[in-house]
Parts: C-alpha cells; sequence; structure tokens
C-alpha cells in the first residue's frame, strides 16, 4: 500500500521488507541514521527492543511500551505507534465508534491489546475489560494501566469462566478480539454474543480471512462488525503522513488492501 502510495504522489520513496536477525537490531536502528532512511515501520518479534536505540518516542508508543513506526528527522530517531491511532481511526470510520463513556470488552492480552487498550483509554473511555485465555496475563495488563488511567474502571477474567465473560459482555459496548482466535487454522473464539446489547458493535483485529467467523457470526445476529483490514490501513495511513508530512491517498492504499469503503 505505501508503494502505491508514493507512485500516486509522484514521490522518489521506495517501501522494502529487511528482515532482522533480533541480536542485530541495535545495529539495524544504527543504519536508519547511517543509509538516511526515511522511515521505517517495525514488526514482531523487534516493536520493544528497537526503543532502546531512539532518540524520541512518543508519548503513545511509550504507553503501549511498542514502537511500530520510525521516522528519520535529519538523524533524530522518533518512534510512534500507529496501532493506537489506526484503531481509533478504523473504529470510527467503519463502525461510527468513539470510545468516550463506552464499555469496552477486549479478548487477547498480548501486543495488540496494549495499543487497544491505550486506544481506548486515551479515548476517554468509561470501563476496560480484558479477558484472555491466560488469565494472569489479563491481570496482569489491567493492573499495569490501571495507575495510569484512574478514571477507567477495569476488570479482567478468565476467557474459560463463561458466567464472568457472560456478566462482562452484557454491559459492553463494544467486543473487541486482540487474540489470534480465527486467524488462519487457529479455532475461533466462542462468545455468547446473543447477550450483546442491539447497539454492541464488532471488531476483530484479525484479517485473515477479511470476514471472519467472530464478525460473520455476530453479522447473523444483526450487529454491526468488521475485521481489521481497517485498522491495518489505518496504522498505515498514519505512518506515511509521518514519514511524508503529505495527506495520505487513503482510497489508492483502501483499494490495494481491499478494505470496503
Ligand atoms: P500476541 O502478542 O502473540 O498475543 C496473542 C494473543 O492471542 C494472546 O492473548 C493469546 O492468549 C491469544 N490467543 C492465541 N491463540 C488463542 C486461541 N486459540 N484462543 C484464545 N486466545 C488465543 O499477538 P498480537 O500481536 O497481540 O496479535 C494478536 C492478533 O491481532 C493477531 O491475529 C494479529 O494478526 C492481529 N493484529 C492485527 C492488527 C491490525 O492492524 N488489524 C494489528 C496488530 C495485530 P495467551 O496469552 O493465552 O497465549
Amino acid at each position: 500500500m505505501h508503494n502505491a502510495a508514493f507512485a500516486h504522489l509522484g514521490l522518489d520513496c521506495v517501501y522494502l521488507a529487511f528482515d532482522v536477525d533480533p541480536r542485530n537490531i541495535a545495529k539495524a536502528v544504527s543504519s536508519i541514521r547511517n543509509l538516511g532512511l526515511c522511515g521505517v515501520n517495525v514488526t514482531i518479534p523487534h516493536k520493544q527492543s528497537v526503543m532502546a536505540g531512539l532518540d524520541e518516542i512518543a508519548p503513545e508508543a511509550s504507553m503501549v511500551g511498542a514502537v511500530n513506526t520510525i521516522v528519520n528527522e535529519t538523524g533524530r530517531l522518533k518512534g510512534y505507534n500507529t496501532d493506537v491511532s489506526g484503531v481509533l481511526r478504523a473504529l470510527y470510520s467503519e463502525l461510527e465508534f468513539v470510545p468516550q463513556d463506552k464499555n469496552i470488552f477486549i479478548v487477547g492480552a498480548g501486543g495488540a491489546a496494549r495499543a487497544v487498550i491505550v486506544a481506548m483509554c486515551t479515548g476517554g473511555a468509561r470501563s476496560v475489560a480484558i479477558a484472555n485465555r491466560t488469565y494472569s496475563k489479563a491481570r496482569e495488563l489491567s493492573e499495569e494501566f490501571l495507575p495510569r488511567f484512574g478514571d477507567v474502571g477495569f476488570s479482567a477474567a478468565p476467557l474459560e469462566d463463561a458466567e464472568r465473560v457472560a456478566q462482562l459482555m452484557e454491559r459492553a459496548d463494544i467486543v473487541i478480539n486482540c487474540s489470534s482466535a480465527g486467524m488462519g487454522d487457529i479455532e475461533p473464539l466462542c462468545l455468547p454474543l446473543d447477550l450483546l446489547d442491539e447497539n454492541c458493535v464488532v471488531y476483530d483485529l484479525v484479517y485473515k480471512p477479511t470476514v471472519t467467523p467472530l464478525v460473520r457470526d455476530s453479522r447473523v445476529l444483526g450487529l454491526k462488525a468488521e475485521s481489521g483490514l481497517g485498522m491495518l490501513l489505518y496504522q498505515g495511513v498514519d505512518a506515511f503522513e509521518i514519514w511524508t508530512g503529505e495527506d495520505a491517498p487513503v482510497e489508492v492504499m483502501r483499494e490495494i488492501l481491499s478494505v470496503p469503503a
């Protein structure tokens, strides 16, 4: 999508993939300066380890504890996390959802969940409930974020605790799947979607397949639901704008990813 956007705007830039061995991450970060790269995206497993080599880290990235976008400002490297802004833009444009005063139910407690929690809390959510297969990780996340976002009511639940999950889902304004369940061959989530309020919306960060079992089942019940392609699009749109300082050609990027308008 970035190469299509560069070509569309006539920018003399190219987006390439580099497979970096974790042992060489410090050298790879120095190379951004030494080779005069405009910027980079960073993905698993380097999103945390790159942070040590940066000159500045944007507040949302430091709250998440992970950087997915770096810009090189004449040798000064600044790190951002555009998953945070990307999920907010996707939720607004695809589901007309804003987190202000809403009750959020999140499944998953990995890296993606961290970015979504920061997005929801900075967006003014009333409460954030985290359910995860490994309960201890959900509890640790809620304990970590509670002191930073004192106005938000946090709770954690084991995903297998059907009664607790049902309670939390009944009062949810949005269900966000931040786990890998439903991706490719991984078994989908088994959630009591019929308990959701009719105005509750469902967002699945998984985007392979493009209509995930969670999205399909939610739509069957008449709920508004979308998969994670929009978040993928908007985290890229925001990275593009950080690197180039230009408005990204969103429709060109959307078409390449085949994200429904
Ligand atoms: P991660 O750090 O590895 O975390 C994976 C999470 O999924 C953990 O909470 C794990 O639970 C849970 N999980 C895995 N298999 C499961 C299953 N069968 N049933 C229930 N829970 C399961 O991964 P991540 O970076 O957070 O990414 C999670 C998903 O989000 C991936 O599918 C990724 O592609 C997607 N994602 C999408 C976007 C986007 O732009 N749309 C951005 C980031 C990530 P345990 O703690 O119990 O292991």
